[in-house]
């Protein structure tokens, strides 16, 4: 490994509730996962060469602790274990699925949309997922961007008021220490044109101990703030993690949830129903569904499109509306995300459609 990646915390953390001794003690080398898990040969080969190159290893003990240690088929190792399948490439596999450098406007700020933009604050996680659509940067090195480094983003978002969403990534910004999660969202608030800050973060899910009273206190006074968090499998769904949505909740932070369509993970409807109708309970909204980014070496993770829409067809109906995503392709190349799924309109003459209902009815529609 290069630097300590989590080097500016202090140094002593007391114990596994700590968010700090979670990271401390985060597992980081093929070594240390074989003792804590009985890996296939070719998750022995996928972590051999995850900690040689490209994106490195990296797992809590705490999101450790919800793997089977002996079951290779486990929805949750699957997404932080490295395997051997990294190593190959299929046809339309990209290093960067959404030309994000392509639109990058400002050092570290992407922007595809009119009045949106996405700022990457650090390259570090709390957990690093081995579909990550940022697999390119994530861990690569720098950890937390400095002010100076920032400020060029910050004069654009000054500069192009008609930008009123900002969506603080990375890495994850809620692996920071508060004082840098703090000091970005207290400058973006000081541009009057941002209207909504949202903070995209997985930690809720890998190191809920992080959603501590401190740190909500912090951000609280700049409300609204969005939390976008991504479980994937309800599994996730732990005691903690409950309580830290539940916090979220409390403080005042709208949660919206994204989930990966991942194959052998959760594609199946009996899965992603669990899940979603879970996140409700803790009041986070279940927002996207997303087919997964062709990002080089996640091929073994991937469905085809023609499964999300099948499983989308066998939610709608069955799901509230509340606990139902929209499934989205995140187009390559970066032109956008658009939504897609079953075609419920049959036909249409003139005046008159003719729907599917979601349970096989076919119904009339005239317009006026
Ligand atoms: C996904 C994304 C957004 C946000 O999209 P929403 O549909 O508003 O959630 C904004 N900017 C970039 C660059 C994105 O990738």
């Amino acid at each position: 490994m290069n630097a300590e990646p989590h080097a500016s915390l202090p140094t002593v953390a007391a114990d596994a509730s700590d968010w700090r001794w979670q990271l401390q003690h985060a597992v980081r080398t093929t070594d240390e996962l074989a003792a804590r898990l009985c890996l296939t040969e070719a998750e022995l080969a996928g972590a051999r060469a995850a900690e040689a190159a490209g994106l490195p290893l990296l797992v809590t003990p705490y999101y450790l602790g919800l793997i089977e240690a002996s079951d290779p088929a486990c929805p949750i190792r699957r997404q932080v274990v490295p395997h051997a399948d990294e190593a190959r490439t299929v046809p339309g596999d990209l290093v960067d699925p959404l030309g994000e450098q392509a639109h990058e406007v400002a050092p570290d700020l992407i922007r595809r949309y009119p009045d949106r933009a996405l700022l990457f604050v650090t390259d570090r996680c709390a957990v690093y997922c081995r579909f990550c659509t940022r697999s390119r940067l994530v861990g690569a090195g720098g950890g937390a961007r400095s002010e100076e480094r920032l400020a060029g983003a910050f004069a654009y978002l000054e500069s192009h008021s008609e930008v009123r969403d900002v969506i603080v990534s990375g890495g994850d910004p809620l692996a920071m220490s508060t004082e840098r999660v703090l000091a970005v969202v207290a400058r973006l608030r000081r541009i009057p044109s941002i209207e909504t800050i949202r903070l995209a973060t997985r930690v809720p899910v890998v190191l809920p101990q992080r959603i501590t009273e401190e740190l909500l206190s912090a951000l609280r006074p700049h409300h609204p703030l969005w939390v976008m968090t991504h479980f994937n499998h309800p599994r996730e769904l732990t005691e903690a993690s409950r309580a830290a949505l539940r916090r979220l909740a409390d403080a005042g932070f709208p949660v919206m949830n994204h989930s990966v369509l991942l194959r052998g993970i959760n594609d199946d409807a009996a899965t992603l129903a669990t899940l979603f109708r879970g996140l409700v309970r803790e009041r986070a909204r279940p927002y996207y569904l997303l087919q997964a980014d062709p990002v080089r070496g996640s091929s073994h993770l991937r469905t085809p499109l023609d499964t999300g829409i099948r499983l989308m067809g066998e939610l709608q109906g069955r799901l509230s509306g509340i606990a139902l995503p929209k499934l989205i392709v995140d187009t390559p190349g970066g032109f956008g995300k658009v939504p897609v799924g079953p075609d419920y309109v049959l036909a249409r003459d003139g005046k008159m459609t003719r729907f599917r209902s979601p349970h096989g009815v076919e119904v009339e529609y005239w317009d006026p």
